[in-house]
């Protein structure tokens, strides 16, 4: 996501690093390249006005001028600024889900169809349930489209959350008022109402979801956007933003190859939080929203927030610490240990969405990695390993030529394979002992270049 802009970006970036004072004229040239890729990527004209309206501000200020490095204080300034007007200038409780209402909270979620309404109403139940340990109902009030109940029914299912039978003979707003009705009397912390979309906004669509929010008097009223809309999603938001008395918006498909304008706008358009992105279609795919991780990755700097997130949700920690405090007694890393990496990154199914969140330069790769072909090769590597002996795996040193021949005859491929294996290993074991020193900090800075 966010690809054209990160990109422009770090071209802008580039460019001012070679030079060593800011001129009236390169900052010129900056805040164009700033604005085009603003525009190009769908952002609206009113909210790039005004965050290069800041930027302009900042960027003449005393922090750029007389700074040695101007192109790098220029790039602080347009994240910080960036980074504001997407949310960061609200406090923590302001992004967060408000509950701190007399239970049931009602979440209702509201946004055209196919916005990803109804799987965003399971990753919210999951989040609730298992990260804020609540009592969660869910229910329908899409009594257009009878899939949509079934399909709220499953998602509730799979979050561990329970779930309010409706039907579409009934008519919504006696949906609503049999489910907070029984959300009341089994004491349930949290109400999610996932609601009917139309393709295209009508309105006795916007008038019977204002009906509904009217009746529930909701804790959250929670705008589902698709991060893929272009310039459509202003004037979508702007809809909603008049009907409804939004409390948040929830940013979904940001997976997607998306220009991200649309996350710049609709909070713009709306002046709401954006308070959670969702990504991919299982529930897992659903963060709080960070507005300084979002702003690095449109600069192209890589979401390294995210990626320690997505990295330390893959992991066996068990398996993790036991390798650091095997490593941290002296011990070398061996092919057991590489092993035991091995089978962790096959058990991993989101190989190529922690690619997408490095730098721009690994992005790219995401798009080509295929998290069953990553499986497969695994799977085959430690094929190869499994054919050694103990005293091979402990010692690959003494693993020769004639060793090599058996262990590729085992394994049931070429010797070729057995030596990338090894030299995979070798490159892996000289990283581990760089980890050792340097820590992790030093690593991703290796990587980004
Ligand atoms: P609704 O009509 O607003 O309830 O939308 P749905 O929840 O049915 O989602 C529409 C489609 O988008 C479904 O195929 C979902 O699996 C898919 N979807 C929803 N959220 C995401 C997401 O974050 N990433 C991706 N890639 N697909 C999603």
């Amino acid at each position: 996501m966010f690809d054209s802009l990160s990109q422009r970006l770090s071209k802008i970036v580039k460019t001012m690093r070679g030079q060593a004072r800011l001129t009236e004229e390169n900052t010129r040239d900056m805040l164009r390249e700033v604005r085009m890729a603003l525009l190009e990527a769908d952002v609206a004209l009113p909210v790039v006005r005004e965050v290069l309206a800041r930027i302009k501000e900042k960027a003449m200020g005393e922090e750029v001028v007389g700074n040695l490095n101007p192109g790098q204080a220029l790039v602080g300034v347009v994240q910080r600024e960036l980074t504001a007007v997407i949310g960061g200038d609200l406090t923590e409780e302001e992004r967060s889900l408000n509950l701190r209402v007399q239970p049931p909270a009602v979440i209702l979620l509201a946004g055209l169809q196919g916005a990803g309404k109804t799987t965003s109403a399971g990753k919210l139940a999951k989040y609730l349930v298992e990260t804020m340990k609540k009592k969660v109902l869910t229910v329908s009030a899409d009594v257009y489209r009878p899939a949509a109940i079934d399909q709220l029914k499953t998602v509730t299912e799979q979050a561990g959350a329970d779930w309010f039978p409706s039907t579409p003979n009934e008519k919504p707003l006696d949906i609503a008022a049999g489910a907070i009705d029984h959300a009341r009397r089994r004491f349930y912390d949290v109400l999610i109402v996932d609601t009917a979309g139309r393709l295209a906004i009508d309105e006795a669509m916007m008038r019977e979801v204002a009906e509904l929010n009217t009746f529930l008097k909701p804790a959250e009223t929670l705008f589902v956007i698709d991060a893929m809309l272009g310039q459509d999603a202003v004037n979508t938001a702007k809809a909603f933003h008049e009907r409804l008395p939004l409390t948040g918006i929830i940013l979904t498909k940001t997976d997607g190859d998306s220009r991200g304008g649309a996350a710049l706008s609709v909070r713009h358009v709306t002046g709401k939080p954006i308070k959670f992105v969702g990504s991919g279609e299982k529930l897992t795919g659903f963060d709080a929203f960070d507005p300084e991780a979002m702003a690095s990755r449109i600069l192209g700097m890589g979401d390294i927030v995210g990626l320690v997130k997505d990295v330390t949700k893959s992991i066996n920690i068990a398996e993790a610490e036991k390798l650091a405090t095997k490593l941290k007694a002296g011990d070398r890393f061996d092919l057991n240990d590489f092993r035991a990496q091995l089978a962790q990154m096959g058990a991993m199914d989101n190989f190529s969405s922690i690619l997408e969140k490095l730098p721009a330069q690994f992005q790219e790769m995401a798009g080509k990695v295929n998290d069953k072909e990553v499986q497969k090769q695994v799977r085959r590597t430690m094929g190869i390993i499994d054919s050694m002996t103990p005293l091979e795996r402990r010692k690959p040193e003494l693993i020769k030529a004639s060793r090599k021949k058996r262990i590729a005859l085992g394994a049931g491929v070429p010797v070729q394979e057995v030596n990338r294996l090894l030299k995979q290993f070798e490159q892996t074991q000289e990283m581990m002992k760089r980890m050792k020193k340097g820590g992790l900090s030093r690593m991703m800075r290796a990587l980004g270049g």
